[in-house]
């Protein structure tokens, strides 16, 4: 009765999500500060009458407010709940039966049961050229159709530079999503390969899970070539993006200087925290995201620094296996949290 593939299949495990209320939670790259004011203000003069009604399928105010933001045109803007969603959808509307999926290796492990929810091969890129600062166009297999390009990275925080990834782009004959779930806290970002003109698989996507506090609204978009955007269109279900939802992002998304000045708090927090890592004898990748991803000095005890953490209402995260195994991967706070996990590390 249940398809082949998906008995086989291994389920994504998302961070958990403690119901203890003095938890540090520091496992699933949340925003430790507030969402705007205005998404509250929403929330409380919203008419309930507008949710007897179905919500606008096209969604038309929230993508010209984002289309606007981003220098480009709403026919070019497509929104999703959340950008899990968007990845999902990518991986019916640009892979056919015998092609693959790639993205670097590691990476958000979400797509490789993305691949094996389609029912194709996942395809990892290692990612030590990134390290030595070169990139660029490495082999890929001739079946890799779409390209999932995490940027900054997820769990290593690395960053590639916009020049590197439009030539990995020029290079690759597939559709490229850069994923940039975490790009407000970075330096730079992507979002001129997909607003350029000449540009035809190019799509950057963006989520108001992190820098805009908003991960249980579940929004996210992605801008890109009109043909790509339009194919997403075409296979979304009709009301993917709830009233409330955006209603709330729309008010999000026009408070940019709310959010500016979240990442720079979390900027902030995240260099001062890096180098008291570092002063403890932990090995820490120079990271552009709202987290670390950092080893201890004794990396075989990772794992049992993780479940020590969380035995002391700690929670980080660990990802098992030969190249990461060796770390954890710490969400940025605020002060006082990182405060408390050094304590508990000395402690520990
Ligand atoms: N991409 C990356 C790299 C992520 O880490 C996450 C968050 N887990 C997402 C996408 C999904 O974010 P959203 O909340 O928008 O679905």
């Amino acid at each position: 009765m249940i398809a082949r593939h998906v008995r086989k299949l291994e389920a994504y495990t998302p961070g958990e999500q403690p119901k203890a209320k003095n938890v540090v939670k520091l496992n699933t790259n949340e925003n430790p500060y507030p969402p705007s004011p205005a998404c509250a203000k929403v929330l409380k003069d919203f008419d309930l009458d507008r949710l007897r009604r179905y919500p606008d399928p096209v969604f038309a105010e929230l993508r010209a407010t984002l289309a606007a933001l981003n220098g480009t045109t709403p026919d070019r803007v497509f929104v999703g709940n959340g950008s899990d969603e968007i990845l999902a959808l990518a991986a019916r509307a640009f892979v056919e039966d015998g092609e693959s999926i790639g993205s670097l290796d590691p990476s958000y492990s979400l797509y490789q049961t993305l691949a094996a929810i389609r029912n194709v091969p996942w395809r990892g890129l290692e990612t030590g050229d990134e390290r030595r600062g070169g990139c660029a166009t490495p082999p890929l297999a001739p079946d890799v159709a779409l390209f999932l390009l995490t940027n900054p990275n997820a769990p290593t925080g690395e960053f590639r530079e916009p020049a590197d990834v439009a030539a990995f782009a020029k290079a690759f004959k597939g559709v490229v999503l850069v994923d940039e779930a975490y790009a407000d806290f970075a330096r730079a970002n992507c979002m001129a390969l997909a607003t350029a003109p000449r540009n035809r698989n190019v799509l950057v996507m963006r989520t108001f899970s992190k820098s805009y506090s908003l991960a249980g609204l579940r929004v996210g978009y992605c801008v890109g070539p009109k043909p790509l955007v339009d194919a997403l269109y075409k296979i979304k279900d009709s009301y993917n993006v709830d009233a409330v939802a955006q209603a709330v992002a729309l008010a999000a998304a026009k408070d940019q200087k709310w959010m500016k000045a979240n990442v720079a708090k979390v900027v902030k927090t995240r260099a001062w925290f890096e180098t008291e890592l570092a002063a403890r004898g932990w090995d820490v990748i120079p990271s552009e995201a709202n987290f670390v991803f950092a080893k201890p000095p004794c990396p075989q005890k990772a794992a049992a620094l993780f479940a020590a953490l969380k035995a002391k209402n700690v929670f980080v995260r660990y990802f098992k296996g030969p190249k990461t195994g060796d770390r954890l991967r710490i969400t940025i706070g605020t002060d006082a949290q990182m405060k408390r996990l050094l304590k508990e590390i000395e402690i520990g």
